[in-house]
This record gives structure tokens, sequence and C-alpha cells, in this order.
């Protein structure tokens, strides 16, 4: 409960319609969709303003409350929702929702925290631009959630994570004091640059209300192919073999094995299998070109078959669908981005965001696949994502028939030899969705005493009261 006058301080800033108290409006803010996390809060805030955040944190910072930063409530760690104590105040970033200004010619955009990544493509669009970050979750998640958590997503192949993203930020600190740093400069070498601290910080160092962000020319040529292999052996061969060919052409590189594509046709509407039998594993590989040929012939689709081709003689690969249009390219993309959410369909999963040098992903998932099925006999490992960058969601359901609770328990058990593969092959144990909560204890193990010392200090130096994201990553 909050005092009766700290909530009225609260009503003065934002409006009273916007402090909410009813469960039934607090609800979807408390709890995320795989329903790992479920908290209490006295109270869900919703500014619409940077200066109404700034008046929260002034406040809150002031009289020793808490505040959880939340945006579109997509993090898989934890970091957005309020733990069980009821004192830990929600804020959310959802009605800074402005895209404010649209540079087509400087090639930047300025947005608030609270646009979805979807708005915030539709922008671009339609400023005949492109802004590249690409995630399953991007009608719902906000560009303030993807800055504090430097989402990764399908594009990263091509374009970066959202750190290489960012031109500029505006960020409200936790006593309430604002860092205007909307600047849209690609050059800038004055000092330290402080924004990329807020990048993937999760809201413990500041709340992001503002950024400026790149643009990239829309492509105007794309082609997607489905391809079945053998193994991830043969899908690093054809990977070497596409980037060599391809380079900056080549925007996607995404891995699944049949398992998972058999949940996603079992659970996933309108979904179907673009190839005539079945493979072990597939990949869904993408290519894009800013520019036609002359004559009107599309770059993609002669380099596409170019690489399959050659991939074919090389019996690198069993089979391949090319999209004929938009249409089958997207049901392509949808089979891939529906492969998270179907996993629940099949009873309790055990995940892992990791990632490993490229060139070692066949030998970790052989490893890998091997532990976890001696660990679990019957398990069933849905080892897939984002391949060119060396990043797996290494996801792992339970037997079938197995008792979910009882398969869950072991879920501790099950992530220490996982990360231990990871760690001997000097991979991270959190490649794309951050620390937050599910994370924490584990960064102790894997950060040098120095780096978790210099973490601690810029911590205490930008937050030193600790009313933003307690007990997140740290
Ligand atoms: P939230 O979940 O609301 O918050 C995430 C963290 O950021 C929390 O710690 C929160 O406190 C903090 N935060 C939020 N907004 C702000 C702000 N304005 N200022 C300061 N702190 C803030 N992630 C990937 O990287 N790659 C993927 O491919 C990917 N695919 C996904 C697919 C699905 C189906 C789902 C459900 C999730 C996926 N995610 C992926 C995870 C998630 O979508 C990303 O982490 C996303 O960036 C979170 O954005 P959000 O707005 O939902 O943030």
């Amino acid at each position: 409960m909050l005092a009766p006058e700290t909530l009225s301080r609260f009503a003065e800033i934002v409006g009273e319609a916007n402090v909410l108290t009813d469960p039934q409006d607090m609800a979807p803010f408390l709890r995320e969709w795989r329903d790992l996390y479920q908290g209490e809060t006295p109270a869900v805030l919703r500014p619409g303003t940077r200066e109404e955040v700034a008046a929260i944190l002034a406040h809150a910072d002031a009289n020793g409350l808490k505040i959880i930063p939340q945006g579109g409530n997509t993090g898989l760690v934890g970091g957005q929702i309020p733990n069980d104590s009821a004192r830990e105040i929600v804020l959310s970033l959802g009605r800074l929702n402005r895209v404010r200004e649209v540079d087509a010619e400087g090639f930047s955009m300025t947005v608030e925290a609270g646009c979805t990544l979807q708005a915030i493509h539709d922008a671009a669009e339609e400023a005949d631009r492109l802004f590249p970050l690409t995630l399953g979750s991007q009608g719902s998640c906000q560009i303030g959630g993807n800055i504090s958590t430097n989402a990764g997503g399908t594009a990263v192949l091509a374009y970066g994570n959202t750190r290489d993203l960012v031109l500029g930020l505006e960020v409200v600190m936790a006593d309430g004091r604002v860092l205007d740093g909307l600047r849209s400069l690609r050059k800038d070498n004055t000092g330290y640059d402080l924004k990329q601290l807020f990048i993937g910080a999760e809201g413990t160092l500041g709340i992001v209300t503002a950024a400026v962000i790149k643009l990239f020319p829309r492509p105007r040529a794309q082609d997607v192919a489905f391809i079945g292999l053998e193994s991830p052996h043969e899908a690093l061969k054809l990977f070497a073999a596409a980037r060599a060919r391809a380079g900056g052409m080549l925007t996607g590189f995404e891995l699944m094995p049949r398992v998972g594509l058999e949940f996603t046709l079992r659970h996933l509407q309108g979904a179907r299998d673009p190839l005539a039998e079945a493979y072990p594993w597939y990949v869904l590989m993408e290519l894009s070109s800013g520019t036609e040929t002359e004559d009107g012939e599309n770059p993609t689709r002669a380099l596409m078959e170019t690489i399959l081709g050659e991939a074919f003689e090389a019996g690198l690969v069993a089979d391949a669908a090319l999209a004929e249009s938009n249409a089958q390219a997207a049901a392509f993309w949808h089979l891939r981005h529906g492969m998270s959410e179907v996993q629940r369909e099949e009873g309790g999963s055990i995940k892992h965001d990791v990632s490993v040098p490229v060139a070692s992903v066949p030998r970790f998932l052989d490893e890998a696949i091997a532990a976890v099925e001696k660990m679990v006999p019957g398990c069933r490992p849905v080892p897939f994502g984002h391949m060119g960058d060396g990043n797996i969601h290494f996801n792992v359901s339970q037997p079938v028939g197995a008792d979910k609770a009882a398969y869950l328990a072991r879920w501790d058990e099950m992530n220490e030899i996982v990360h231990a593969i990871v760690g001997r092959f000097a991979g991270s144990v959190s490649a794309e969705h951050g620390i937050g909560r599910l994370k924490r204890d584990l960064l102790a193990e894997v950060k040098s005493p120095l780096e978790l010392e210099l973490m601690k200090r810029v911590k205490a130096a930008f937050d030193p009261n600790c009313t933003l994201n307690p007990g997140r990553v740290l």
C-alpha cells in the first residue's frame, strides 16, 4: 500500500486516470506471457510526457520508493515485472508513443520510448525507409524496451544489435534529472559515450523516454528460401558459402530443428510445411538488395539460385523451397517467428538463450543435445534461432506425457549442464534476452570480480539510492 499523500502526489503528476490501483486494471502489468513471473504492485503509473516521468522519479528517489519501468512486457528474464512484496511501483511507458520526427534525408527518426516496434516499422516504411530491428514480439514490444534490453532478433547479421541502431537517447535519471542526448550525429568523439551505458542496462540506470534511431534504404529486392538439410554441420558450411558469396546481401540465416517445425505445424494457425519431405534440420535464408538490376531482373533471385545450386552440388542441401511471392516469404518467416510461442503447447520447456562463436555452433549443439538427452531421456531439444550470429535458443521440451512440474523442477540442473558446455566454447549464457531476475545469480558466476566491481560502481554512480529496478541485473 502507498500512503494516500503519495498516491495523490502521483495523481497530481500524471492525472488520476493514469494511476491504476484497481486489481483488474493492473493485472496485465503484473504477469508476463509465459507466466514465469507474476508480481504485485501498489500502483501502475502511466506518464504521458518526459516531464511526468521526471517528476515521478524525483518524488520516488527522494522518498525511498522503488520503480520498475515497463515497456511492452515481452521481456523474457522477468526484469519488467514487480516482485511479490507489493512495494515496487510499475512505471509503464506506453503513453509516450509519438513518432516525433522522421528525417528521411538524414536516415534517422526520433521516437518516444513507448512506440511499438511495429509502429516504428510502419512509420519508416511510410517514408520509404527501413528500421531493421525484427523480433517475433514486434507487435507488442516497445523501442524503449528494445533499447533497454539491447534486443537482437533476426536481422543482426546484416544490421547489428539495437546498440548499433541508436544515435541518441533522452533519459530520465533516477533522481529526476533529464539527460538530453537526442542527437542524430553519425560521428561524435567527445569523451565517454554515455548513451551506450543505458543500452542493455534493463532499466537499472535510467528511464529511456525517447531515442534517435538509424534508418536504412528499404530493400528493393528480397528472396527467402526454406532449406532442408541433414545437420547443423551442413548448415554452417552453407552459411559460410552464402556469406562469402552474398556479403552484406545475406540478411537472415535462421536454424530450426524438425521437432520445432512439427510443433509449429501442430499449433500455429495457417502453418504449412514448405517442403514435400521431412528433414532433420532447416535453414531459413534471406537475401536482400537495395537495387534492382537495369534490366529489371531481381539480383537476389540469381544469387540465391547460385548459392543453392552450389550447395546442392556440394551435398550440403537436401531440398529447398524458394518463396515465389511476398505472401509466401511471410509464411516462411511466420514458421520461424511462431517457433517460440508454440513450445508452451507441448508442456514444460527449459530454456537457454546462449551464444557461441559462429563456427562452434554445430559442435556445441552435438554436445548439448547429447547431454540433455542423457539427463532426461525422452526430452525433446528444440534448439533454434540466429545461427548467423552464433545465437541459439536452446530450449528443451519435456518428454511426451511427463509431469510438467517435475520436469520444470530440473530447470537449474539442466541450465548448469548446458551453461558448462557454453563455457567450454567461450560463449555467453545470455545472448540477447538479458539478465533481469532470471539470470542475476548466474552473472556473478560468469563475470570476473573486476567486471562485477565496475558494474556495481556504475550502478552506484547513476542510481545511488537503488530506486530503479532493484535486484535486477546486479
Ligand atoms: P519489457 O519487457 O517491458 O522490459 C524489458 C526490460 O527493459 C525490463 O528490465 C524493463 O524494466 C526495461 N525497460 C522497458 N522499457 C524501458 C524504458 N523505456 N526505459 C528503461 N528501461 C525499460 N528478444 C530479442 O532480443 N530477440 C528476439 O528475437 C526476441 N524474440 C522474441 C519473441 C517473442 C515471441 C517474445 C515474447 C519475446 C522475444 N524477445 C526477443 C524478447 C523481448 O521481446 C525483448 O527483450 C524486447 O526488447 C523487450 O521489449 P519490451 O518493450 O517488451 O520490454
